[in-house]
């Protein structure tokens, strides 16, 4: 169990989302990372122990979703695992990361009006290797030919990661989904702001295209995107950013961009006005949330308030990356996964449960 939870505390791309969505998060997460191995042991365990067992019992129980069915030719669905072709496989400039394109026939893509396809959504891919799933976001949604991108991070001991990461163009993958991550609803929000660490940039691509990129129509909501990375070549890729950064230049009113990283590991684009070197902070999120302090030097010397939000503001803050960053910003995720006050910087600002969603 301990070992369980080291590895859930460990994650650094804790896309977490409603309280339902980030149980199933959690669950598979802590019943995928104990693999057949661990299994066996937990069980050994359960006999000597006894009294621990109910709690075991709750994270050995068979994973209903994980052994679902595979139908060849049922339009993609949450209840069972749909066969889709790894039709693209692409280098970044970071070894641990991947643009991977998934496929499944044109005939099984759900209705694209469906609900369920409007941002922000998941689907899990599984690892048919071990039986585990995750979920992982697809940027720019699917398209009517089946199609869905995704940036895929590996880590040293990650098994879906590592797994995916080994496909090649051709391979076959299975998944299932789509699943509602966040649900979005145009015209409540008069401004937008997005924290995004990591891998954690990527539902926030897929709420941006489908609300400003892929759309003709303009919008009266404001969005700002902060995005920090470890250093620039981990930073999301070309094919990515671009669009955001091209569309931030064109309309400025609608989308701003600002990307932070803690180190510089290249020679360039580190001093651009959009890349910073340094971690997002407070100053950031004033800037963000407009609340810099206007008043004159010597109104603001005699008086050292902290600026806030006022609750009627239709403002709302997402954050998504790793546990320590939405700590920092938004405060910890409370027990249960669920949301916890906010705290942290967004907490100091004022903002309220209504104003904040960590994903
Ligand atoms: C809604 C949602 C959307 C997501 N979208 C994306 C996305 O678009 N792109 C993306 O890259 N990720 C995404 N994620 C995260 C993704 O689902 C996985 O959590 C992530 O890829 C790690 O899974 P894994 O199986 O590779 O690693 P896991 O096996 O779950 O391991 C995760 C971490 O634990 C460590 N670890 C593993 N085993 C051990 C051990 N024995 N001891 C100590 N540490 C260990 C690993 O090194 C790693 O740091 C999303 C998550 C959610 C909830």
């Amino acid at each position: 169990m301990s070992r369980v939870s080291g590895i859930t505390r460990t994650l650094s791309c804790n896309h977490r989302i409603s309280i339902s969505h980030a149980h199933i998060r959690r669950l598979s997460t802590q019943k995928d990372a104990t693999t057949g191995r661990t299994r066996i042991s937990s069980l050994y365990t359960l006999g000597v122990a006894g009294g621990v067992g109910i709690i075991s019992a709750y994270f050995l129980w068979p994973d209903a979703s994980r052994s679902a069915p595979t139908y060849k030719d049922a339009t993609l669905s949450p209840s069972y695992f749909t066969p889709a072709q790894v039709l693209a496989s692409e280098p970044c400039s970071h070894p641990d990361y991947r643009l991977i394109t998934l496929g499944i026939p044109k005939q099984l893509v759900p209705s694209l009006e469906q609900t369920a396809l409007s941002p922000i959504w998941s689907i899990f891919i599984k690892d048919d290797d071990i039986q585990v799933e995750r979920p992982y976001t697809p940027l720019t949604g699917i398209d009517e030919e089946g199609r869905m991108k995704f940036w895929i991070k590996k880590y040293p001991k990650g098994e879906v990661g590592r797994w995916i990461h080994s496909k090649h163009v051709g391979d076959s993958v299975e998944i299932r989904g789509p699943l509602k991550t966040w649900p979005w609803k145009d015209g409540v929000w008069d401004e937008v702001v997005m924290v995004s660490g990591g891998t954690g940039i990527t539902p926030f691509v897929q709420l941006l295209h489908e609300t400003l990129l892929s759309s003709e129509r303009r919008t009266k909501t404001r969005y700002t995107l902060l995005h920090s990375s470890h250093s620039p070549t981990e930073l999301p890729s070309h094919d990515v950013l671009q669009p955001l950064l091209s569309h931030a230049q064109a309309r400025p009113d609608e989308l701003k961009v600002t990307l932070f990283v803690n180190s510089n590991d290249t020679s360039d684009s580190v001093g651009q006005s959009d890349l910073q070197m340094k971690r997002i902070d407070k100053p950031e999120i004033i800037r963000a949330l407009s609340l810099e302090d206007t008043r004159p030097w010597w109104k603001r010397i005699t008086s050292s308030s902290t600026p806030t939000v006022d609750s009627k503001r239709k403002v709302l803050v997402l954050v998504c990356g790793p546990d320590s960053m939405i700590a920092a910003i938004a405060g910890p995720f409370g027990r249960n996964m669920s949301q916890g006050p906010i705290g942290g910087i967004l907490g100091e600002l004022g903002l309220s449960s209504q104003q904040v969603w960590k994903l």
